[in-house]
């Protein structure tokens, strides 16, 4: 068996690759560990409306659930600010449904796919990643390719076979845990984020509607000697609503990782940490950097040429599209990890009443006035502001 390109994962990054690079007219395998898909999901699935435009896919209602006009921010103590859309804002998916009909567009194109397939190794040549040795059903088996791309999920261990660094410190993790729960009284188009040390210590929890009263209910934490399923359920049991299904998982937050290619092989989505600091969202960046990884490996392969050399072409595409604002976002996140629950407090309650209508439209000046009256916050901020 030889391939063009081999894609190891099948959830947002691996589809995505996938399908650019199969609609680019190369030869593409993507294999998937699971038996399935998009299951389990390890997701609050919310997503921006500029996923579906990346991917050139169209809204269907058989993977969104609801649409998002904005969000209502939650203090320690109880205040509230809306952060308002003039238009849709984005959408929570059925993940199940939106990764699977992902994998399904990209087959469309001619992508191949193995399912219950769990890459063990890479094959090596001259330096060069050229296939992959896999298990299926209890079957060794080793797959030739030009090139691969790596697109496993945090941590990625395929890319630390071929020498790349992903791996994250602990404090540079989300450890999340969430509940679909049914019977939660949520507005059905807004989001709701609460902060605090008590409810999700260095972290955030969120109520993300699915419609009818179904909502994610889900938390992810740093540095706490309690899991986040501790807090989830100290959270859960104020509320009278039932849960259909738990997940849990890690999301990588403090940035991308250095390097993203290599000799013969790329890495992309959670693997190259490429989610936002501040959110832990992913789906995005997946889609962006998924796409660009497709198509940079279809001119490799036309060009002939899966040198790591050519392959930087990639990491230079994403940096430029989405590098600018991870960058950023990191620090923010970093200015907000400094931030005490007084903080929050004041900050919150400052903007409790005011219209907001995107994060980019908080007015700094105002943010400087109030941080000047409480110099710790000033201080806390002063990179930011
Ligand atoms: C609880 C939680 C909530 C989240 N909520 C949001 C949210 O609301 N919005 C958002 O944008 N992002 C969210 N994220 C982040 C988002 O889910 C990820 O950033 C995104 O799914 C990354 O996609 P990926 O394809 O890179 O990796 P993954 O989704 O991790 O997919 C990797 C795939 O590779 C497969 N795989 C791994 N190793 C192998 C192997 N050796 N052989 C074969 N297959 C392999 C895995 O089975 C998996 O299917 C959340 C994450 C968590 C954990």
């Amino acid at each position: 068996m030889k391939y063009d390109v081999i894609v190891i994962g099948g959830r947002v990054a691996g589809s995505t690759s996938s399908l650019f690079a199969s609609k680019s007219d190369v030869d593409v395998l993507m294999i998937e560990k699971r038996q399935e898909i998009g299951t389990p999901v390890q997701c609050a699935e919310a997503t921006s409306y500029g996923t579906l435009k990346t991917l050139e896919m169209e809204p269907s209602k058989k993977y969104i659930c609801t649409e998002i006009f904005g969000a209502v921010i939650n203090s320690p103590d109880g205040h509230k600010v809306r952060v308002n859309g003039e238009r849709i804002q984005g959408y929570i998916l059925e993940r199940k449904m939106f990764d699977k009909a992902l994998a399904i567009e990209s087959a469309k194109f001619g992508t191949d796919i193995m399912v219950k397939t769990l890459v063990k190794d890479l094959i090596i040549k001259n330096g060069e990643v050229k296939g992959v040795v896999a298990k299926h059903l209890g079957e060794t088996i080793e797959i030739k390719a030009d090139m691969v791309i790596a697109a496993d999920g945090v941590e990625s261990s395929i890319a630390r076979i071929a020498g790349l660094n992903t791996l994250n410190s602990p404090k540079d993790v989300f450890s999340c845990a969430q509940y679909e729960m049914v019977g939660v009284d949520v507005h059905p188009n807004y989001m709701e984020l609460y902060f605090g040390s008590e409810i999700a210590p260095g972290g955030y929890l969120w109520i993300f509607p699915k419609g009818n009263g179904v909502a994610n209910v889900g938390l992810g934490i740093r540095s706490s000697k309690e899991t986040a399923y501790h807090y989830l359920k100290k959270f859960v049991s104020n509320l009278d609503a039932t849960p259909v299904e738990l997940n849990v998982g890690g999301v990588p937050i403090s940035g991308p990782i250095d390097k993203t290619y290599t000799d013969g092989l790329i890495v992309v989505g959670d693997a190259a940490g490429q989610v936002d600091p501040i959110t832990g969202a992913g789906i995005h960046t997946s889609a962006a950097c998924g796409r660009i990884a497709g198509e940079v490996a279809a001119e490799a392969i036309k060009t002939e040429d899966t040198s790591s050399r050519f392959l930087k072409k990639y990491q230079d595409l994403w940096k430029a599209e989405i590098g600018e604002n991870l960058k950023i976002s990191l620090k923010y996140r970093k200015a907000i990890d400094k931030l005490s629950d007084k903080d929050l407090n004041v900050l919150i309650e400052f903007f409790q009443g005011k219209d907001i209508f995107s994060m980019e439209s908080i007015p700094k000046i105002s943010l400087f006035k109030l941080a000047k009256k409480q110099p710790n916050l000033l201080k806390n901020l002063k990179d930011v502001l």
